[in-house]
């Protein structure tokens, strides 16, 4: 009985663990790496176990970092079932039908160039065929519901409160009468955050595998990230040019909207004509609405007193290439919340080429850039960009908002970790080396045996407990 850590090893990106019960093969999570070209190129390498011998396998939630590989997986020979929360299975729909819709348009671009060269032609990862193919195979679950999934593996999903049906993993296994427990934290949300409850706290478990994206940092406190959001608009009213935010179609877009919607009075939004740009935030909105009993007490309330939580008067949806090029003429007065997240595709890039050289123009950065991303060198504080070829200098102001992560800081993950009994062991993965340094020696005061597994590693679970690092 082990779990061998092919993904998210000491990097954030690529969830991918994989358990062995007896003759049981369970893959937790199937992730896209994620980053610079030379880290993506990785996503072409076949999986470093035979996809056919997989049982099933369990999605955390709907983030590509988590989800993104799947259909390669299914492509590769996997032919069972894919067991997610319900609002999973609705948003992988959104997210691995645009992923695949972009790598046919990479294969396509690439194509073009390689005819010309005279070069081998490429094909797409996946195609949009191979993600349906993947949605036929899905089954979807509910929060705090044990299911037996095949004879001596139960599983059980937590609310882990980080975006709309992610999950906690509470997976039970059992091998010649041996039985351990196992809790794969997935990615933990951030306490009081809007829309969604926090994460839930989970008791027992004999091996805990968690999230570290924010090991070695804590979050602003709440309270001032809106205070700071308020005084970045009213200092935007000011400079009469455009916002621009790149945001996560899925969480963080939703979470924008309703910060515009519940201050907007407050912050002066109804001054401003606010775009989601994003086909994929659009349909996901769509998603959180239809599963608002999900959402925590107080977006529960307002939904109930001001309908729904994401719509104004003055926001517009535009869907349409058209619609997206028709905001590249508004000079000042918009803000467009636009993808991707870390801005390395995606329609904020055109944003980006008609306003980042202009002085009067914001950028408000407000999720995780990760190494080698444009979004990351543009918060290192480049001086220029370069898209399409064309040098774009940085002359807006460029806001880092950081308090609105999605995941938790790290006394939030410490103080999910408090209420496991026993100090069990820990698995660190989900993050890079220095926070994950970070966190280990906090958890080690806390008395947990720390491990910080490599690519390819495995932990083996009827073993004594490992030794805790110094
Ligand atoms: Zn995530």
């Amino acid at each position: 009985m082990d779990v061998q850590f092919h993904g998210a090893a000491r990097e954030v990106t690529g969830s991918c663990f994989l358990v062995r019960a007896g003759a049981r093969r369970l893959l937790i999570d199937c992730g896209l790496i994620q980053g610079a070209p030379a880290d993506e190129a990785r996503n072409r390498q076949p999986f470093p176990f035979n996809p056919g011998n997989i049982d099933a396998v369990i999605l955390t939630h709907a983030h590509l970092d988590h989800s993104g590989r799947l259909p390669l997986l299914i492509k590769a020979g996997f032919r069972g079932p894919v067991y997610t929360h319900r609002a999973t299975r609705d948003l992988c729909q959104i997210m691995l039908k645009d992923a695949a819709l972009l790598n046919e348009k990479d294969a396509e671009h690439e194509n073009r160039r390689r005819l010309r060269q005279g070069k081998r032609l490429v094909e797409p990862l996946y195609t949009r065929a191979d993600a349906d193919k993947a949605m036929r195979q899905f089954q979807v679950l509910d929060y705090d519901t044990e299911r037996e999934l095949l004879p001596g593996v139960r599983l059980r999903l937590r609310d882990a409160g980080h975006i709309l049906g992610s999950a906690i993993l509470e997976l039970w296994l059992e091998e010649n009468g041996n039985r351990r427990k196992i809790v794969f934290s997935g990615d933990l949300g951030h306490a009081d955050a809007p829309i969604l409850r926090d994460p839930e706290t989970v008791r027992e478990a004999d091996l805990v595998v968690l999230e570290s994206t924010y090991g070695d940092r804590e979050h602003r406190p709440w309270d001032e990230t809106i205070a700071e959001l308020g005084e970045v608009f009213r200092e935007a009213a000011r400079d009469e040019g455009n916002i621009l935010i790149p945001a996560f179609a899925i969480g963080r877009s939703q979470e924008l909207l309703y910060f515009l919607k519940q201050h907007g009075r407050e912050w002066g939004i109804d001054q401003w004509t606010v775009f989601l740009d994003s086909p994929m935030a659009i349909e996901a909105t769509a998603v959180y609405g239809k599963h608002w009993k999900l959402f925590d007490a107080e977006a529960s309330g307002r939904r109930k007193k001001d309908g729904d939580p994401f719509s104004m008067p003055n926001l517009h949806f535009s869907r349409t290439a058209a619609q997206s090029m028709a905001i590249n003429r508004v000079r000042g007065g918009a803000i467009v919340i636009a993808g991707s997240g870390m801005c390395d595709g995606g329609r904020i890039r055109h944003h980006f080429k008609h306003n980042l050289w202009r002085e009067q123009c914001h950028v408000i950065f407000a999720g995780f850039q990760a190494r080698g991303t444009l979004g990351r060198s543009i918060v290192d504080g480049a001086q220029t960009i370069k898209l399409w070829g064309e040098t774009i200098r940085v002359a807006a102001r460029i806001h880092t908002v950081g308090g609105l992560s999605a995941h938790a800081g790290q006394s939030g993950l410490l103080n999910w970790y408090r209420h496991f009994e026993r100090h069990p062991a820990v698995a660190l993965v989900h993050g890079e080396p220095e926070p994950m340094e970070m966190l280990a020696r906090r958890l080690h005061s806390l008395h947990a045996n720390v491990l910080i597994p490599k690519a390819g590693e495995r932990i083996d679970l009827l073993a004594p407990p490992p030794k805790a690092r110094k």
